[in-house]
């Protein structure tokens, strides 16, 4: 075999060693920042929830993109300790609301796919949700669709028992994975999430507007609600509408900021995901 090097892997390494070197301090100097990004109703434009998203701030290297670093902590099996510091920021936002006696709109929060794995991952969200008073239905789970076609068994057990604890889940990106629509009918999901790409294409022309449609009639069948992702002009959000979607997240909307700028949002009383 004969193997190229160039100085740009060099940096890769160097530059990846750098950020998995620092996530002991990173974790212990609270480093990873919650950011939220609402989902809204699109005829009300009323926030039915929010996602938590990762940043981190790191002391040499400014603001690092989640691109950057969680396929990197994936690969090397530590984004159990990065999403579990964001699971508990997420439930702690939601009892400081309840203390203050604000409306809850619930969290989605990601589940890496790497986290089915942890023996204590139902145990330790369960915890969390009992410590700081969350209740059934306000922290959701989102798993990327390509994580349950890998391994849909275990998928399915481990989120089957999570939504059995109260956490609806639901699954990311829909529409890039591989899953099979057979595989679609077992899965125990509470939401699709309608992948960035076909919100991009909705205008196109009525080839991508039937796949879209299809997959909303689809969801609302197997008795599950859709958030459209990524949604950036007014054109799309049309589209959708017209096509039986309710939900999306968006920088139409929203984008995502710290966790503190929603700390006081005033919300509608419209139960979240009603069909
Ligand atoms: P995701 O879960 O699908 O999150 C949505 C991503 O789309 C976010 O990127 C968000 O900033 C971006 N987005 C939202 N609206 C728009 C829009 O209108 N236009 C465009 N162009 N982008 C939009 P972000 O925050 O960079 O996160 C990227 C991915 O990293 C997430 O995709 C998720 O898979 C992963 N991720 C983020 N936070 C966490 C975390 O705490 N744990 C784990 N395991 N993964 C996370
Ligand atoms: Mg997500
Ligand atoms: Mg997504």
């Amino acid at each position: 075999n004969v193997a190229y090097f160039d100085t740009a892997l060099k940096d890769e390494l160097i530059e990846r060693n750098r950020l998995l070197d620092r996530l002991p301090q990173a974790l212990a100097d609270d480093e990873f920042k919650m950011y939220l990004q609402p989902k809204v109703d699109m005829e009300t434009r009323g926030v039915i929830g929010a996602e938590a998203l990762v940043r981190w701030e790191h002391p040499e290297l400014g603001f690092v993109s989640p691109a950057q670093f969680i396929p990197l902590f994936e690969r090397e099996g530590c984004i159990y300790d990065v999403d579990r510091a964001i699971w508990e920021k997420a439930c702690a936002f939601i009892g400081s609301r309840r203390r203050r006696g604000l409306p809850v709109f619930p969290l989605s929060v990601n589940v890496a796919r790497a986290d089915l794995y942890e023996p204590d991952l139902v145990e330790s969200l369960c915890d969390m949700a009992k410590r700081h008073g969350v209740r059934p239905g306000e922290l959701h789970l989102e798993v990327l669709e390509r994580a349950w076609a890998k391994d849909s068994q275990t998928a399915c057990e481990a989120f089957g028992r999570l939504r059995e604890c109260g956490f609806p889940i639901e699954m990311d990106d829909f529409g890039t994975g591989e899953s099979s629509l057979a595989l679609l009918a077992d899965l125990p999901v509470d939401v699709l999430k309608l992948d960035r790409a076909f919100v991009n294409r909705v205008l196109e022309g009525p080839r991508s507007l039937g796949i879209i449609r299809c997959i909303i009639e689809l969801a609302r069948t197997l008795g599950m609600s859709v958030v459209a992702e990524g949604v950036e002009t007014e054109e799309q959000q049309d589209a959708l509408v017209s096509l039986g979607c309710r939900f999306a997240q968006g920088f139409l909307y929203y984008k995502p900021q710290a966790a503190e700028t929603f700390r006081d949002l005033a919300v509608p009383l419209e139960p979240p995901f009603a069909k």
